[in-house]
């Protein structure tokens, strides 16, 4: 009987709360909003790593070939709270921001490469760490050439600074804080690495891989309490990449496959589009098939390999299994798909690869 007297009181609650919304009360609506308002804002920030943990987020899975759910190439390596951002595709801090990651904590921005699918968002993630707090220059790590890119994000971004530190004042926007830092890292010519960093028990070192003409291109490669994660950047499979991702916890590689993009361009050929076919027979040539990505892992003795940069888009499961076609034959295990907002946290003193999305 009481339980049925509560249930009917819930109800006509309800009833009431959904009659007043209807009538479009004015501050029946201003009490949601500060209700629903008040709810997102509280949530915390998402832990990407403890103290002794390297981890790995995915911000940008996607490629130049649009995709509603994959923003451009991005990672995000945490070793504690030292965030470093790799490459920052479109949408990849959009991505950043609607996870609520702490970005006044990114000590700095390493780029694989020049091309343009890896570099737009370098004004995004300059403006939104300076907003978010950060009070220092934020270095921008590269292959020779990353000052020319860094020289244009910031002449190009010099009067938004200007406009803001005037709107929100010095205090709160110091303009001598906002600016980015170009930091080249030449890799001798007979040497396959060289060191990025190597401050507090965090190692990074930047790869050559092969992806001509956009030459040197990068991968790197992150040490953090005998956990590591290395980052292919885009590149044909490579040996100087194996040799130096060797026993890697995380290999993040990307993958092209090339029989579907044969069957792409037949289909713009065929369709008569005839410069987006050209585009599919030249891409094939400097990337790696999944294939191949797979036997560069194994010869490294990465544990896991994590597919990014995937090319064609693979908008569902049919796609998702003819892009790993092959596979399984010479890597049976420890390979997945990544996806944006997947999380891979490597816990200090173990084999522990304990993998979250921050989309769920
Ligand atoms: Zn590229
Ligand atoms: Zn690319």
């Amino acid at each position: 009987m009481r339980k049925t007297l509560l249930i009917g009181g819930g109800v006509i609650v309800a009833l009431v709360a959904i009659g007043l919304a209807a009538l479009r009360i004015p501050s029946v609506d201003m009490w949601l909003f500060r209700h629903a308002a008040a709810r997102i804002v509280s949530r915390p920030a998402p832990v990407l790593a403890k103290a002794d943990e390297l981890s790995v987020l995915l911000c940008g899975t996607g490629t130049p070939l649009p995709d509603r759910t994959r923003a451009g190439p991005c990672a995000l390596v945490a070793a504690g709270d030292r965030l470093y951002v790799i490459d920052v595709g479109i949408g990849s801090v959009r991505n950043m921001l609607l996870w609520r990651l702490p970005l006044a904590k990114v000590r700095g921005v390493l780029l694989t490469h020049f091309h343009s699918d890896h570099i737009p968002e370098l004004g995004e993630i300059r403006l939104q760490t300076w907003v978010a707090g950060r009070r220092t220059h934020l270095p921008v790590s590269g292959p020779p050439g990353v000052g020319r890119v860094v020289a244009g994000f910031e002449e190009a971004y010099a009067l938004d600074t200007q406009y803001r530190t005037a709107h929100h004042g010095a205090d709160f926007l110091p303009p001598g804080a906002a600016a980015l830092d170009a930091k080249p890292v030449p890799i001798p010519q007979d040497a396959p690495t060289a060191v990025v960093l190597d401050d507090h028990g965090l190692k990074i070192t930047a790869i050559r891989v092969h992806h001509d003409p956009a030459k040197p291109a990068y991968g790197y490669r992150f040490d953090y309490k005998g956990r590591s994660v290395v980052i292919s950047g885009d590149t044909t499979p490579d040996e100087d990449l194996a040799q130096a991702a060797r026993g890697a916890d995380v290999l993040v590689h990307e993958g092209l496959q090339p029989e579907m993009v044969a069957a792409l361009g037949d289909a713009l050929k065929t369709a008569e589009k005839w410069r987006a076919a050209k585009i599919m027979h030249d891409i094939p040539g400097y990337h790696s098939s999944p294939v191949g990505a797979a036997r560069i892992a194994n010869e490294a003795g990465a544990k896991r390999l994590v597919f990014t940069h995937m090319l064609p888009p693979l908008p569902n499961a049919a796609a998702r299994r003819m892009f790993l076609n092959g596979v399984a034959a010479v890597r049976p295990d420890g390979v997945e798909l990544g996806h944006d907002g997947l999380l891979i946290r490597l816990p200090a003193g173990s084999d522990a690869i304990e993998e979250t999305s921050l989309d769920d």
